[in-house]
């Protein structure tokens, strides 16, 4: 099927939720995304610094950018001018490092907190203490730059659906800690970034407002590129 007919399919089956879609387009080319564009998708995902710049360099303006790989602290400068979400923040230092580069950008930049929730040690992310722990420093608490409206998690790559389950409703039930904890008055602490091709399905099920495709609206990727992220 064409990359249209995917995301029409996509967008049809995810109608009736209310869950955005990111359609992640690392390792597509221009052509490939102009297509997703073209077809109405204007979210687009990408891991890795180099490849986002370029793409937003020659893409159009009005698309809106995630960063959802890891990310190193020396490249945060190259997409404080205008990414939309990042998706991966992984430690406190990465945090105020965004905070520093959206500043000389005058801008707030929206951040979600990675969390590890998958039974695997290949994964980038916050452990439930440690997330705790940034939220209660005083480095937080003196940031103007940034916004937390969320929590991100990779689930195990397993097609064992209960494990899925349980790890999606693990990261639900921390989202939910962590509202009532530091952001109960503030609605734009919203966001549970989960579900990938393989457990979208799951993912929503489990609370998702907010799902990172990418094989399934533009074919499979030769190498998984988050693998050897
Ligand atoms: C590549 C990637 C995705 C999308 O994976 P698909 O299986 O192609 O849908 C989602 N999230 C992250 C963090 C990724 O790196």
């Amino acid at each position: 099927m064409s990359i249209a007919a995917n995301l029409s399919e996509l967008n049809k089956e995810l109608g009736s939720y209310n869950v955005k879609l990111i359609a992640v387009s690392k390792t597509k080319s221009n052509e490939e995304i102009m297509e997703a564009y073209n077809a109405g998708q204007k979210v687009f995902g990408e891991n890795q610094v180099q490849e986002l710049v370029d793409k937003y360099e020659k893409l159009p303006k009005d698309i809106e950018w995630h960063l959802i790989g890891h990310l190193q602290t020396n490249k945060v400068k190259y997409i404080a001018p205008f990414i939309s979400l990042i998706h991966s923040v992984d430690s406190l230092k990465l945090l105020i490092e965004i905070n520093k580069q959206a500043a000389k950008q005058n801008r707030i930049i929206d951040c979600l907190l990675q969390i590890y929730i998958a039974d695997e040690d290949t994964k980038y992310g916050l452990g439930y203490d440690e997330a705790i722990e940034l939220l209660r420093s005083e480095e937080y608490a003196e940031m103007k730059n940034i916004r937390i409206t969320g929590v991100m998690g990779i689930a195990t790559n397993t097609g064992v659906e209960k494990q899925l389950r349980d790890e999606f409703y693990e990261l639900k039930v921390l989202f939910d800690g962590l509202k009532q904890s530091f952001f109960r008055k503030d609605d734009y602490f919203k966001e549970i970034s989960m579900g990938m091709s393989a457990d979208y399905k799951i993912a929503i099920e489990q609370g998702s407002t907010m799902i990172r495709v990418g094989s399934t609206i533009f074919g499979s990727r030769i190498t998984p590129h988050w693998k050897n992220n």
